[in-house]
């Protein structure tokens, strides 16, 4: 297909924002995300390889798109990850990764190598036993350490935080608090529905009452609105006195669909043109095929739905027969 150089929609949305998920497993188990038992284990032939990723990243950038998240699961865990990293970032592409932090100190330095600036940690709790128990595992304390590695070396790090009422929501302040004296950028996730993860709309913290309980602690006056970046979805705030900021991701009380950009290639290889969708195409059979890419990736986009992947009535949506993925195995 000739002239064609950028994926736009229906609703003339431009997406230039990849997230690549390299692996459904992980070496947490955060119980909002991934079943107990882990996802069940499938052929590895089912999933990209290093060189398939690699030449359907290239694809997409052909067609406009300017940078890449790697994601997953846990994307560090992806055997090859370090040459994957070094591979991509010969693409003219802005490189970040996703990560649950744990391997950090093994990879900071392709990390550096491959230049990426921006590393995203996920940690739901400043709470060792706590913590622990959300991820069902013990690694806290690495994690911790890993975070401040990232600062010590500059990068700019997003501490992703999913707020689930009773679990963690007693802790937004002593979450702002971190960012007075550190260079990080703390991020509240509103907890969303996947398969089987106990969603409902009470266990959900909504950006509302988020905004308010910091209000309560340290006054409306002295929380700074910070001007969001062209297709952000995140609602940045710093305190008036602190260097790192903090912002809130509202997926469900105040979706940011208007402006997005974003894509998604699952592990597998499939196409995701919305979180909130369960419709994929597969592009890696296509690859496998020798078939261009480039018309399916369009066709997909085309079939993107204006708002939260069309779902009727969704402020009065139960998901109680949810049948999403599970974040684990669509790429966060
Ligand atoms: N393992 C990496 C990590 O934890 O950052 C990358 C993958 S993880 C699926 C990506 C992001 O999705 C994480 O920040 C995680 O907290 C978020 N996430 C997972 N399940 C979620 C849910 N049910 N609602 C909101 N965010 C969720
Ligand atoms: Fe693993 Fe990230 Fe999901 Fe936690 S949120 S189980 S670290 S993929």
């Amino acid at each position: 297909m000739k002239n064609i150089t950028k994926i736009v929609d229906t609703f003339g949305r431009e997406h230039n924002y990849l997230r690549i998920s390299l692996t459904e497993r992980c070496n947490l188990r955060c119980f909002y995300c991934m079943p107990e038992e882990g996802v069940a284990l499938r052929e590895k032939s089912c999933f990209m390889t290093s060189e398939e990723v690699i030449e359907i990243a290239q694809q997409f950038v052909d067609l406009g798109v300017t940078k890449i998240r790697l994601t997953g699961g846990e994307p560090l865990i992806k055997k090859d990850i370090d040459n994957i990293l070094i591979q991509l970032s010969k693409l003219p592409v802005e490189l970040g990764i996703t990560t649950n932090g744990v391997l950090v100190d093994q990879h900071i330095n392709t990390f550096k190598e491959a230049g990426i600036k921006s590393v995203n940690v996920s940690l739901d709790s400043l709470k060792e036993e706590r913590f622990n128990s959300i991820s069902r595992r013990n690694y806290f304390k690495r994690i911790r350490s890993n975070i401040d590695l990232l600062i010590k070396n500059e990068f700019n790090v997003k501490v992703n935080v999913v707020l689930i009422k009773g679990v963690n929501d007693d802790e937004i302040v002593d979450f702002i608090d971190w960012t007075v004296s550190n260079p990080l950028q703390v991020r509240f996730i509103e907890f969303m529905p996947f398969d089987g993860n106990k969603w409902n709309w009470d266990n959900m913290v909504p950006r509302k009452r988020i905004l308010e309980i910091a209000e309560k602690a340290y006054g409306e006056k002295h929380i700074i609105k910070v001007k969001d970046r062209a297709n952000d979805t995140t609602a940045n705030y710093r305190l008036f006195n602190s260097v790192g900021s903090f912002g809130i991701i509202s997926s469900m009380s105040n979706p940011f669909c208007d402006t997005c950009n974003r894509i998604r290639l699952t592990a597998d290889g499939k196409i995701r043109n919305c979180l909130f969708s369960n419709s994929e195409i597969d592009l890696l059979a296509s690859l496998r095929k020798n078939q261009d890419l480039k018309p399916i990736i369009l066709e997909s986009i085309l079939n993107k739905k204006k708002q939260r992947g069309g779902l009727k009535d969704f402020e009065k949506a139960q998901f109680t027969q949810n049948e999403n993925r599970s974040m684990v195995t669509i790429g966060g």
